[in-house]
């Protein structure tokens, strides 16, 4: 695949970044995921938004303006073979002199991207809808930054994969906060729950798209406080990310959530979903 380094469109295999990079030594970079469906970055705008948010607060100054990203995403979308693409894109703060926690003067920041086919979750998991387990969220309390500094969520990811499961569910403090790289969602009583955006979690994107659709279409919501023993009760609890889109989890910790298939508010968000991405691919 083609991707792109400080400028240059290259073959991803031929890249190189220095060892003394920031983003190497000390995960000190932001990042976003943009899904691409028919070559057409989704919600775009609002991920450079998040970018910007991410960026201003690390202190790096962002390198390009929104119309220059915009054209960077496009050409990297239209060198790849890929219909619906997942593009990766990092900012980090570069190479200093040496290995020196110090911001480095000036600041030559190491832009990257490259980009995949976008695959979503299959047939089966769409019918059959995934298993998570929990676990306590020990990460740091900037969690509403995109920050490539994932030590914390690849450990409470691989969790979830040490025991034959997709998603880590995490809470803090007897509250929900998140997955392990998506948000979570429940439905109690046909009311949609979702916790409120603050320093403790990722602002998704399609978390957003959800809120969005459920006001549209009518279905009763709140943006609240999650105590773990709700989601534990739940009807239903949905995990849902650029990638993942709405994925119904059905079983936690090896108990059947809700009738332990994927529910109706679950399948009626994903049809929702799939709608609205048509349409605004279409227009
Ligand atoms: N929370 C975390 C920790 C994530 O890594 C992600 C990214 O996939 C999300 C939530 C979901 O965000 P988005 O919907 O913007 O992909």
């Amino acid at each position: 695949s083609i991707c792109f380094v400080n400028g240059t469109y290259q073959p991803l295999a031929e890249a190189r970044i220095s060892p003394l990079d920031r983003g190497f030594l000390f995960g000190d970079g932001g990042y976003e995921v943009i899904p691409v469906y028919s070559r057409r970055p989704f919600r775009l705008a609002q991920h450079l938004e998040r970018l910007a948010h991410t960026l201003e607060a690390i202190r790096l100054p962002n390198p390009h303006a929104p119309s220059e990203w915009s054209g960077i995403i496009n050409e990297i979308v239209a060198r790849n073979p890929w219909e619906d693409q997942s593009v990766y894109l990092q900012v980090s703060r570069g190479c200093g002199n040496g290995r020196n926690h110090a911001f480095p003067v000036p600041t030559r920041p190491t832009v990257f991207l490259m980009s995949d086919e976008l695959v979503t979750p299959p047939a089966a998991q769409l019918a059959r809808g995934v298993a998570a387990v929990s676990a306590a969220d020990f990460r740091w309390l900037r969690c509403d930054l995109k920050s490539t500094a994932l030590l914390a969520n690849c450990l409470l990811r691989q969790v979830a994969i040490d025991s034959g499961c997709v998603e880590t569910v995490l809470f803090r403090d007897g509250f929900l906060t998140e997955g392990a790289a998506s948000n979570i969602v429940i439905v109690k009583d046909g009311m949609m729950l979702a916790p409120p955006k603050s320093h403790l979690m990722l602002p998704g994107i399609t978390y957003d798209v959800v809120l969005e659709l459920a006001a549209r279409h009518g279905l009763p919501y709140q943006v609240r406080e999650i105590l773990e023993d709700e989601v534990r009760t739940a009807d239903e609890v949905w995990m849902t990310s650029s990638t993942k889109e709405v994925l119904a989890i059905t079983t936690l910790d090896g108990l059947a959530v809700g009738s332990g298939t994927p529910g109706p508010v679950a399948r009626q968000m994903y049809d929702w979903y799939q709608d609205f991405k048509n349409t605004v691919m279409r227009s």
